[in-house]
């Protein structure tokens, strides 16, 4: 039976090594909460809020996170005996599923250290060894955009993901095609069209595509149905996709043909694996998306990325990518377009905590 004692808020600020752009906002540093969880048995496990430090993802940001924590989680966990971390208890709290996985990711960490397995194995991955992918966001010259590219394919990664926005897009596929004619591309539009735009968006099925990621609002999946009957390239849903209810309703509707699950965007592990299991069931195939996150929350999406329907390459690449220093030791590497996670107990990585502002809860 496991028993909480106490857990400690570690907040710290790291600037990106280059600024990523999307068709929302450019990103220059994280705002980064790592939660350590303690039990009475003297194990510890960590986690990770993902969030950034404004609402344009979605709608909690890393002092909500804090907020929802301090106030309402902590208390609720704490109160809580569970064997496995599948029966921990957070509904009785709305929504709020990113400070849900700051804490419920500790709970998966800490169980696999208590039972002397990788985090990976202790939620069934089947593989050690995970694809990757870059995601390159908006640059300020198409010389660069390629440049960029270039760099990402020389470090082994197996497939291009462009950020895109209405303003900026047919024209940069055509130049990026005409260099890169057969790589594994896809694009995301962080919500940049409406269905005003579907002859347009039409326009992408020649450029031979993995996907489109979520090209409409969050909350369309009706307009998202429209427009995946009417364009060939399959439609990813990113932003919608925040519960089992919103996957069934994606599947029920036809809104989308691939869907991207980031572990904290659903409230953890418990949750993912469901959405996983019932994509499988349905013949979507998931990729695991990626939230810029540093080296614990990294390495928990890449444990979720070890179950069989993740299909296409993940997001979350090599620490070094994003960051000068990452907060885990050893860094995430990527070798031959592979990151191979460790087999230590655990996330399988040792936490590197320097400077930050802590705060103990009991
Ligand atoms: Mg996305």
């Amino acid at each position: 039976m496991i028993t909480f004692e106490k857990i400690v808020m570690h907040r710290l600020k790291m600037p990106l090594k280059y600024p990523f752009a999307n068709s929302s906002t450019t990103i220059t540093e994280k705002d980064i909460l790592i939660t350590e969880l303690h039990d009475k048995d003297g194990f510890t496990g960590y986690g990770e809020s993902v969030a950034f430090d404004a609402p344009w993802y979605t709608e909690e940001t890393t002092d909500t996170v804090q907020h929802m924590i301090e106030n309402h989680l902590w208390p609720l966990v704490k109160a809580q005996q569970i064997n496995h971390p599948s029966e921990l208890a957070l509904n009785k709290i709305s929504r709020n599923h990113m400070a849900k996985t700051a804490i419920e990711g500790a709970v998966w960490d800490l169980y696999a250290k208590r039972t002397q397995q990788p985090l990976y194995k202790a939620i069934g991955g089947t593989t050690s060894q995970i694809p990757v992918g870059a995601a390159i966001g908006l640059q300020s010259t198409d010389e660069q955009l390629i440049e960029k590219i270039k760099q990402a394919l020389d470090q082994g990664y197996q497939r291009i993901k462009l950020k895109i926005k209405r303003e900026n897009d047919l024209n940069i596929l055509e130049k990026v095609r005409a260099q890169f004619p057969t790589t594994p591309m896809m694009v995301d539009a962080n919500s940049a069209y409406t269905l005003q735009d579907i002859e347009h968006l039409k326009k992408m099925d020649q450029y031979n595509l993995m996907m489109i990621e979520q090209p409409l609002a969050s909350d369309d999946f009706i307009d998202h149905a429209k427009l995946q009957q009417q364009v060939e390239t399959p439609i990813c849903l990113d932003e919608s996709i925040h519960t089992l209810a919103d996957v069934r309703t994606a599947v029920a509707l036809k809104s989308c043909k691939i869907i991207s699950i980031k572990l904290a965007k659903v409230g953890g592990f418990t949750n993912a694996i469901k959405i996983h299991d019932y994509c499988q069931n349905h013949d979507i195939p998931v990729w695991c998306g990626g939230m810029l996150e540093a080296g614990v929350g990294r390495a928990q999406s890449l444990a979720l990325a070890t179950l069989p329907n993740f299909t296409f390459p993940a997001d979350p690449g090599a620490s070094n990518r994003y960051w000068y220093e990452d907060i885990i030791m050893p860094e995430v590497e990527v070798n031959n377009g592979y990151i191979t996670l460790p087999e230590k107990t655990g996330i399988g990585y040792d936490l590197n905590l320097k400077k930050t502002n802590q705060k103990v809860l009991t």
